[in-house]
C-alpha cells in the first residue's frame, strides 16, 4: 500500500466517523462554524472562545481579514485596500481594543479638506459652500419624512445647486454608491462621527486580535446543510464539518448570488433582504506622489468633476507622500469594466485638476473589490423600500443559522466598527442558546 493509498483510507475513515457522528446526533467536531474570518468573523470567534464555546472559523481566503487588507507589498508602504478609517470614535468597538493593543490612533476630519478647480481652490462652489450645503441638509430634519415614506438618498437633492452636488458626492462616497439608489431612511439610521486611523493600516489591528483562535484558511463553503439531528453541516473542499451552530459573515452580495447552497434553502423572506443589501462599488486607486506634498488637505475633491456627477474623494496620508482617490458607484463600474488602467487614469485626471496639470506620480495601484468574487462589490446599502433589511437578514433562522457582518443591523452598519458588533451579538446569542442548552 503506498502513503498516497494510505492517506485516502485514513481520509475516508474520518469522514465516515464524522457522518457517523451526525446520525448520532450526539457528537459535533465544534460547537460552533463560523464562516468567515473578516472582522465579524474573529470577532465571533473571540467572543465564543471568551465563552469557552468550542468554535472553528471557516475562511475561504489564504488571509484573515476579509475586506480588511492592508497591502505593504505592491508599493513599498502601506495602502489599505480595504477599511482604513475606524468610524465614529465615540462608539466604535475597535477602538479601545486598538489602544489595548498599543496601536496608535492618529485624528482624521472631513473639516481638514478643500475643493479645486485646475490647481486652485474652487470658487464655485467654495468650500464653505460645500460645508454649509452640508450643515443645511442635516438641517432640514429628514429623519421624520423618511420614517413615513423611505425614498432615495439622492432624491432628497431635486436640482441640486453646484454646493449641492457636494453633498451627493458624500453621500456616493460614504454609500459607495449613486444616491437615487440607497434607502434615505437606512442613509439616516447610520450613526456618523469623528474617525480615527490606525497608524500602520487597518489589517495589522484586525490580525493581532484573531491572534489564537482557530482560523482555518483556504477553506470555502459551497454548501451548508442546515436540518441535521445534529444541527448543522459545512461541506467544502475540506470534507465535511459538523457543528450545533453555525455564525454565517460572508458578504450580503456573495450570498444573494449563491455562492454557498443552503440545504435546505433560506427562508424567502431572508432571501429578500439579501436580495435588497446589494454591494456598492467603491474602489480606491492610491498614487504614491514623487515627493511628499505638505500643504494637502486630507480630503480634497476636484470640482468639474463632482459638478458632472463623477463621484470621488481623495485622500491624502498622514505623510503626504501618498493619495488615495475613492471612487464610488455607476463611474466606479465603468471604469471598472474598462480595466485597471481606465480607474488609474481617472484618478490621475481627478488629481491633476486638484493640483495642476504638472502633477506627477511615480506609481499607483488599484482595488479590484468588484472583481473579488468572495466581495463582489464594497459594502452593502438597503435599497429604497427596503429601509428593514438590516433587520431582516440579521434575524437568526430556527436557532440555528446566525449572521452577522457589516450587512447587520447596526447604527454603524457597513463598517468594521458595526462588523465586529454584529459578530459579538452573535456569538452572544449563540452562547447563551448552548448554555442553555438549546440545540
Ligand atoms: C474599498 C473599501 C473601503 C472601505 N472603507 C472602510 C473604512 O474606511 N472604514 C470602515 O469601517 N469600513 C470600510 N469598509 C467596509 C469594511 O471593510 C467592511 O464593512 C468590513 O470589513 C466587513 O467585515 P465582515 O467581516 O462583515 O465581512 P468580510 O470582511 O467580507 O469578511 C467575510 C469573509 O468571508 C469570507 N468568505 C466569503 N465566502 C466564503 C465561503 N463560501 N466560505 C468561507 N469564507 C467565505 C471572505 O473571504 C471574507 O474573508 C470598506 C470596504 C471597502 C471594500
Amino acid at each position: 500500500m503506498t502513503n498516497l493509498h494510505r492517506r485516502a483510507l485514513v481520509g475516508g475513515l474520518t469522514a465516515s466517523t464524522l457522518a457517523f457522528s451526525a446520525r448520532a446526533g450526539a457528537v459535533t467536531d465544534t460547537d460552533v462554524i463560523i464562516i468567515g474570518a473578516g472582522v465579524a468573523g474573529i470577532s465571533a470567534a473571540r467572543q465564543l472562545k471568551s465563552a469557552g464555546i468550542r468554535a472553528i472559523v471557516l475562511e475561504a481566503r489564504n488571509r484573515i481579514g476579509g475586506r480588511v487588507y492592508t497591502d505593504t507589498q505592491t508599493l513599498g508602504r502601506s495602502f489599505d485596500r480595504g477599511a482604513y478609517w475606524l468610524h465614529n470614535k465615540a462608539t466604535n468597538p475597535l477602538v479601545p481594543l486598538a489602544r489595548t493593543k498599543g496601536i496608535d490612533l492618529l485624528e482624521s476630519s472631513y473639516d481638514n479638506g478643500n475643493i479645486f478647480h485646475q490647481g486652485a481652490p474652487s470658487t464655485n462652489p467654495s468650500w464653505k459652500d460645500a460645508t454649509e450645503a452640508v450643515a443645511a441638509w442635516e438641517m432640514r430634519q429628514l429623519l421624520p419624512l423618511a420614517r413615513l415614506n423611505d425614498r432615495p438618498l439622492g432624491a432628497t437633492l431635486p436640482n441640486p445647486s453646484p454646493a449641492q452636488r457636494h453633498v451627493a458626492n458624500i453621500f456616493a462616497v460614504e454609500m459607495g454608491e449613486d444616491p437615487s439608489l440607497v434607502s434615505l431612511q437606512g442613509y439616516y439610521d447610520l450613526e456618523a462621527g469623528e474617525d480615527l486611523i490606525p497608524i500602520n493600516g487597518m489589517g495589522p489591528l484586525v490580525l493581532g486580535l484573531a491572534g489564537g483562535l482557530n482560523v482555518r484558511l483556504n477553506s470555502p463553503v459551497s454548501t451548508l446543510r442546515w436540518n441535521d439531528t445534529h444541527g448543522v453541516t459545512a461541506i467544502g473542499n475540506f470534507g465535511q464539518l459538523t457543528a450545533r451552530k453555525v455564525i454565517i459573515t460572508v458578504p450580503t452580495g456573495v450570498l444573494a448570488r449563491g455562492a454557498i447552497r443552503f440545504d435546505p434553502p433560506l427562508p424567502s423572506a431572508k432571501q429578500t433582504a439579501l436580495a435588497n443589501l446589494p454591494m456598492g462599488a467603491l474602489e480606491k486607486v492610491a498614487m504614491m506622489l514623487p515627493t511628499p506634498m505638505p500643504d494637502l488637505p486630507e480630503y480634497a475633491l476636484s470640482n468639474s468633476h463632482i459638478q458632472q456627477g463623477q463621484y470621488h474623494a481623495l485622500v491624502s496620508a498622514s505623510d503626504k507622500g501618498m493619495i488615495t482617490a475613492l471612487i464610488p458607484g455607476p463611474v466606479s463600474r465603468a471604469l471598472h469594466a474598462e480595466g485597471a488602467a481606465a480607474l488609474e487614469a481617472f484618478a490621475l485626471d481627478v488629481l491633476k485638476n486638484v493640483i495642476g496639470t504638472q502633477a506627477r506620480i511615480v506609481a499607483s495601484s488599484s482595488t479590484n473589490w468588484q472583481g473579488d468574487p468572495l466581495a463582489l462589490g464594497s459594502y452593502p446599502h438597503q435599497t429604497v423600500g427596503h429601509a428593514n433589511a438590516r433587520e431582516i437578514y440579521s434575524q437568526p433562522v430556527e436557532d440555528r443559522l446566525f449572521f452577522a457582518g457589516d450587512g447587520g443591523d447596526d447604527p454603524l452598519a457597513v463598517t468594521v466598527g458595526g462588523a465586529w458588533r454584529q459578530g459579538q451579538k452573535a456569538a452572544q446569542s449563540v452562547a447563551r442558546q448552548l448554555s442553555n442548552g438549546r440545540r
